[in-house]
C-alpha cells in the first residue's frame, strides 16, 4: 500500500529493535484529520515505544513514518515539534513553582522569526493566547495560582494546555487520565472531544470507560503487532483482544 496524503500520521512496516527484541514488529497505522486514535494493549505491547518513535526520542530500526509529507524518522525530536507533533509524557512536566498563566506564557512558541526568542515579551496577543487556553481546559479561574497547588487532574491539564498553545495537529498523550477521579476523567474526555475538531489526537489509555467515551477507533497493540482495529464495540467483542488484554 502506497502513502496516503490525506492522513495526518501514516505508519509503514514500523520496526525497532533493542538487542534484538522488536518492540515494535512491522506496525502499519494510518491516523486521519480530526480522528481521536486510542492505542490499547497489555503492558510491554509497544505503546510507548510507537509514541517514542513518532517523537522521535527512538530511532526507528526499519520503516516509515510520515506526518502529512514529512518523514520524521528522518527528523531531529526538535524539528518533529516544530513541524506540529505534540506529545505529553505520562508524568506532568509543568514548572510548580510557576503560576498557571507563566506555565502557559512559557510554553507559547518563540523563535518564528530570527529575532523572535529576543524579542518576545508579554505582548496583549500572548496574553489573549494564554487566557484562550486557560478557558479551553478549565484552568482560567487559576492563572495566577502556582502550578503545584493544582489538583493531579488540573496538572495534566495543564500540560495539556502547555502541548495546545503550540497549536499542534498531532497531540499524543500517554495516558492521559490515569489518576483522575471520575469527574476529571469525564471533562478530560470533552476536552479532547473539542480540541480534536482542528487536529488528530493519539492516546494510550487502559481506562476503557475513558476509551469508550472518546476514541472514533481503537487499535490493540500486543508484541509490537496489531491484534485487532476498528470501533471500540468490535475490538471488545473480539476473542483474540478478550484474551491477551480485556480478560485480566
Ligand atoms: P507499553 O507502553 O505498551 O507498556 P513499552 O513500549 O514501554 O510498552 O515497551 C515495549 C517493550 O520494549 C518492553 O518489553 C520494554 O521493556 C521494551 N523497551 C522499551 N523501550 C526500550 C529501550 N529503550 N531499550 C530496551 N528495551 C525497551
Ligand atoms: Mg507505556
Amino acid at each position: 500500500m502506497s502513502s496516503n496524503t490525506d492522513f495526518v500520521l501514516s505508519i509503514e512496516d514500523l520496526t525497532v529493535s533493542f538487542d534484538g527484541f522488536k518492540a515494535v514488529d512491522k506496525l502499519n497505522l494510518y491516523v486521519d484529520k480530526n480522528e481521536i486514535r486510542v492505542v490499547i494493549g497489555p503492558n510491554g505491547a509497544g505503546k510507548t515505544t510507537v509514541l517514542d518513535l513518532i517523537c522521535g526520542k527512538t530511532r526507528a530500526t526499519s520503516g516509515s513514518i510520515k506526518f502529512k509529507d514529512l518523514e520524521l524518522t528522518r527528523m531531529s525530536e526538535h524539528q518533529i515539534v516544530r513541524a506540529g507533533v505534540g506529545r505529553k509524557f505520562q508524568n506532568p512536566s509543568i514548572y510548580e513553582n510557576l503560576t498557571v498563566f507563566e506555565n502557559l506564557e512559557i510554553s507559547y512558541p518563540k523563535g518564528r522569526s530570527v529575532f523572535g526568542a529576543l524579542a518576545f515579551k508579554r505582548t496583549a496577543e500572548v496574553v489573549a493566547r494564554v487566557e484562550e487556553i486557560a478557558r479551553e481546559i478549565m484552568l482560567d479561574e487559576f492563572l495566577g495560582t502556582e502550578a503545584g497547588l493544582l489538583s493531579h487532574g488540573q496538572k495534566q491539564w495543564l500540560e495539556i494546555g502547555m502541548l495546545l498553545i503550540q497549536d499542534p495537529e498531532l497531540l499524543m498523550l500517554d495516558e492521559p487520565v490515569a489518576g483522575m477521579s471520575a469527574r476529571e476523567r469525564e471533562l478530560t474526555g470533552q476536552l479532547l472531544r473539542r480540541i480534536c475538531t482542528n487536529r488528530s489526537v493519539l492516546v494510550i489509555e487502559h481506562d476503557m470507560e475513558f476509551v469508550k467515551n472518546i476514541a472514533h477507533k481503537v487499535t490493540v497493540l500486543h508484541q509490537g503487532k496489531i491484534l485487532k482495529e476498528g470501533s471500540m464495540e468490535m475490538v471488545q467483542s473480539d476473542p483474540k483482544v478478550i484474551e491477551v488484554y480485556l480478560g485480566h
